[in-house]
């Protein structure tokens, strides 16, 4: 693992969804953002998402309710968009799912499976899940420097 990757360790998916609610919070007045999250299939990204979407008033309910869609849109302010791309083949589809527009309309976009974006967008952050035990994932965070990632892990689990 880079060393420069921050993480932290949550124990439970309350604790993950916590932790995107205070990720969400921060990235919500800061302007356009794409956060790209990596990780396997159960590893915790659309749980983050949950408590990310809480932080724009979007209810946790409505996050990943409809499994076929690839892009919902929720017209926050800041607008929020919620990328799903699982569906998707593993070519990369930065174009193909127009995400410069979301990028461009000033957005705040957060993409699952982000590794089928090819490469990741200019400027991204991006948030990696991975499982360690049936109710503890490891969260790192990349990008993240220089806007003071500390204010919202509680609890850095190590650098
Ligand atoms: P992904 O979107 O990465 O496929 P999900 O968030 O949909 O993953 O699923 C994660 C599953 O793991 C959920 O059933 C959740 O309740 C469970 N879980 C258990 N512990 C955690 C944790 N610490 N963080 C996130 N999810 C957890
Ligand atoms: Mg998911």
């Amino acid at each position: 693992m880079d060393n420069d990757r921050r993480m932290t360790v949550t124990n439970s998916a309350q604790e993950t969804e916590e932790l995107g609610f205070r990720v969400g919070t921060f990235l919500k007045n800061g302007g356009a953002v794409t956060v790209c999250l990596y990780g396997d299939l159960g590893a915790g990204k659309t749980t983050f998402v949950k408590g990310f979407a809480a932080a724009f008033g979007v209810a946790a309910r409505e996050i990943g309710s409809a499994s076929f869609v690839i892009v919902a849109e929720y017209e926050t302010v800041p607008p929020f968009y919620h990328i799903d791309l699982y569906r998707l083949p593993d070519e990369p589809c930065m174009e193909d799912i127009g995400l410069w527009e979301y990028i461009e309309s000033g957005g705040v976009a957060v993409v699952e499976w982000a590794e089928k974006l090819g490469e990741a967008p200019d400027g991204a952050v991006s948030v990696k899940f991975e499982y360690m035990g049936e109710d503890k994932r490891r969260i790192s965070f990349e990008g993240f420097d220089g806007i003071g990632w500390d204010k919202f892990v509680k609890d850095p689990g190590g650098k």
